[in-house]
């Protein structure tokens, strides 16, 4: 194939125990998926009714790079979430071929420029600006579901400087991975290579130039970096 400009390159995440790296083809986020998260946002969780956003493949910052402080903002927020990477796709799924889609697990920062986002959200406009930013989507590398167990009791948590500020079980999500995987092909036609944002529990606040984060799955998945 000829192309008039240089082909962009595929980003990927890496895998643990393996040399072979995960493809990315789209980032799907689900907004308000922990109710003590959605109060402290103020809003209120619609268990019929799971809200969706998307973030662009190359928002992706891989293998433990540096997280540069964005353009555009004074309240840089995190948000670890755990990471869902699809092996397969299709669309209406059940929640039984929704679980056999999924190839790993990884965990990440939906990083959100909390100020336009409040800004979006007083006049009704889309999020993009505040959620689908340049180096928005810092994710560990990934662990193939055969390899880890994840259930209720599993921990997600956050420490920035060695100070905890986020923590839950993914017990606590409102709608779990399948729900979330069957909501969405109702939506989209999933395919391999989608990444799923699973949604942050309560305790978002800022990060600061010079920040070192440490976002874990506890028995899953590790992601350190530092705000650049
Ligand atoms: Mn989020």
């Amino acid at each position: 194939m000829n192309y008039v400009i240089p082909q962009p390159p595929v980003a990927s995440l890496p895998v643990i125990g393996s040399d072979a790296r995960f493809p990315v083809r789209r980032i799907f986020c689900i907004g308000r998926n922990f109710a003590e998260h959605a109060r402290e946002m103020g809003a209120t969780v619609e268990k019929d009714a799971p809200m969706f956003f998307c973030k662009p493949a190359d928002a992706l910052v891989t293998d433990g790079a540096d997280v540069p402080y964005p353009q555009a903002t004074a309240d840089l927020h995190h948000e670890v979430e755990m990471v869902v990477a699809l092996g397969g796709g299709g669309r209406d799924l059940t929640a039984e071929q929704a679980r056999a889609q999924v190839w790993g697990y990884g965990v990440g920062l939906d990083l959100t420029r909390r100020d336009l986002q409040a800004v979006a959200k007083a006049k009704s406009h889309p999020w993009d600006v505040a959620k689908a930013f340049d180096h928005s989507a810092p994710v560990s590398a990934l662990v193939p579901a055969a390899a880890v167990t994840i259930g209720p009791d599993t921990v997600l948590q956050l420490d920035v400087n060695g100070a905890r500020r986020q923590h839950a079980t993914l017990g606590e999500m409102v709608h779990d991975v399948p729900e979330i995987l069957c909501a969405l092909s109702r939506l989209f036609e999933l395919k391999a290579g989608d990444l799923v944002f699973t949604g942050t529990p309560a305790g978002v606040a800022a990060l600061q130039r010079g920040d070192r984060f440490r976002a874990e799955l506890a028995g899953v998945a590790v992601l350190e970096g530092r705000v650049a």
